[in-house]
């Protein structure tokens, strides 16, 4: 028989050890709450939800959406006690929080397969990891202090930092809906490269821009988070109180970068950097923010170029802890330095619940099948929700790498021009239908 160890009992350990446990693999999963909590947890169930009750839209002209949809496919244990303790919420599929966590660990509790241990483990070397065939660390965002000292050890070996505390996320727009009437291509003394759109500013735009920054209302930090030394990344409104031309001479500096309309440069530059290799989405280089999301497409949406922004993500600051997936993951989500440790959930670098249980619920199913017949099975296509998250974690540059929820703008481009209504119906379809043909494939239909 063969055994694994999952540290952390939450969306990601959860998915990971059922699935596990069903391809007949014994699971000894390790949950440290509730004698030891974490600054966001509250009570001692597993898979706590610890901010919002939402699990986003259901809508098949989402990302998100057909994340749900195929992970009912591998018949995810997260989507079953979402559907079981779903409250109503117009099109997004909100959850009684309580039930939702109940429900989630009296099927883990259930599982004859899986052994339930309220203990921490604060290392990779600990004595408790002895003897499995292979560990999964799933330990999420506030992974204990001591493990993730533990993981940094073994990240950062090789010199420089490889795992992350927290992020600071900018917002991400299609290309499709800037107005390339207004931006224009061109790096910083590069006007030949097409790795930015520059959105120019007049001084008046600016000014009416900054006073809109200024104003908007902001998401209070959690109290654990209010200390956290924002060095290198400051939200670009805190930049903005510090001075009427702060941003000028930082983020929106219109130095190497003129005007190819006019030829001039402008009094202030916002640039949109590629986020993919297909150049489908680009985020507002220096825009990371704590601005109420409502806030940020608003304000914005008041950049010259952007004022039909569709936004594929929009930004945040929070606390997170995850690794520089391309930089020390492998195609298993293991430790490059240590092949029989698969990481799994937002540590890995996908970001929101359902992404979470995604990721742990792709590496119980992948890993269950490596012990039984030897070889890690194919991934999903990039053209689907969970196809294009994992690949997210593996193709990204590493210098370039964030955590990311699911959006359409990780998948490969269209080929087609489209207006957004119809896109979005487009990168939804391909994605059913790739993610069916991948399955019916391997055998999961
Ligand atoms: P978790 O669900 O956090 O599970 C990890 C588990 O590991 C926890 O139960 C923890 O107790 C346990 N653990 C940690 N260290 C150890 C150890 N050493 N030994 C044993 N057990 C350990 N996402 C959204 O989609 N919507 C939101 O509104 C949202 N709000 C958030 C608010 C906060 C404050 C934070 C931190 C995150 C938020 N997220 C949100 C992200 C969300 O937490 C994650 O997406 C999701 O819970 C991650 O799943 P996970 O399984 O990777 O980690």
């Amino acid at each position: 028989e063969k055994r694994v160890a999952v540290i952390g009992g939450g969306l990601a350990g959860c998915e990971c050890a059922l699935a596990l446990a069903r391809a007949g693999v014994f699971v000894r999963l390790f949950e440290m709450r509730p004698d030891k909590n974490t600054p966001a947890h509250t009570g001692g169930d597993l898979a706590e939800l610890v901010c919002s009750n939402s699990l986003r839209s259901d809508e098949l002209t989402t990302a998100i959406g057909c994340l749900k949809l195929e992970m009912r496919e591998l018949d995810s244990l997260v989507m079953r006690a979402a559907d079981a303790t779903r409250i109503p919420a117009g099109k997004a599929l909100a959850v009684d929080r309580d039930a939702f966590a109940r429900f989630v660990t009296s099927a883990i509790e259930a599982e004859p397969g899986i052994e339930l241990v309220r203990a921490e483990v604060q290392s990779l070397d600990a004595p408790e990891l002895v003897g499995f065939d292979a560990v999964v660390l799933a330990a999420g965002p506030l992974t204990s202090d001591a493990l993730a000292r533990s993981l940094a050890r073994e990240t950062d070996a090789e010199g420089g930092q490889r795992l992350y505390f927290y992020d600071a996320i900018a917002p991400i727009v299609s290309r499709e809906s800037v107005n390339l009437d207004i931006a224009f291509w061109g790096s910083r003394y590069r006007p030949e490269e097409d790795d930015y759109l520059n959105c120019p500013m007049t001084e008046e735009q600016y000014d009416a821009f900054l006073a809109a920054l200024l104003a908007a209302e902001k998401v209070a930090p959690h109290g654990f988070e209010e200390h956290i030394h924002f060095e290198g990344c400051l939200p670009v409104e805190e930049m903005a109180e510090r001075g009427r031309l702060t941003l000028c001479f930082g983020p929106l500096k219109p130095v190497g970068l003129p005007n190819p309309r006019t030829g001039e440069e402008a009094f202030a530059v916002v640039q949109l950097r590629a986020e993919n290799a297909d150049k489908t989405a680009f985020n507002l280089v220096g825009f990371q923010t704590k601005l109420k999301y409502p806030e940020q497409s608003r304000v914005f949406r008041l950049i010259p170029g952007l004022e039909n922004a569709e936004f594929l993500r929009l930004g945040s600051i929070h606390r997170n802890t995850y690794v520089d997936a391309p930089a020390v993951l492998d195609a298993e989500l293991a430790l490059k330095s240590r092949p029989g440790v698969h990481l799994a959930g937002q540590i890995t670098g996908v970001e929101g619940y359902l992404e979470s249980a995604a990721c742990g619920l792709w590496v119980g199913i992948a890993l269950g099948e490596k012990l039984k017949r030897g070889a890690w099975p194919a991934s999903p296509p990039v053209t689907s929700a969970l196809g294009a998250l994992l690949n997210h974690l593996r193709a990204t540059p590493p210098k370039r790498f964030q955590p990311s929820n699911a959006h359409f703008g990780l998948m490969p481009e269209l080929g087609r021009r489209a207006g957004k209504k119809i896109r979005k119906e487009l990168y939804g379809q391909r994605a059913r239908e790739s993610f069916a043909a991948w399955l019916a494939e391997h055998g999961r239909a």
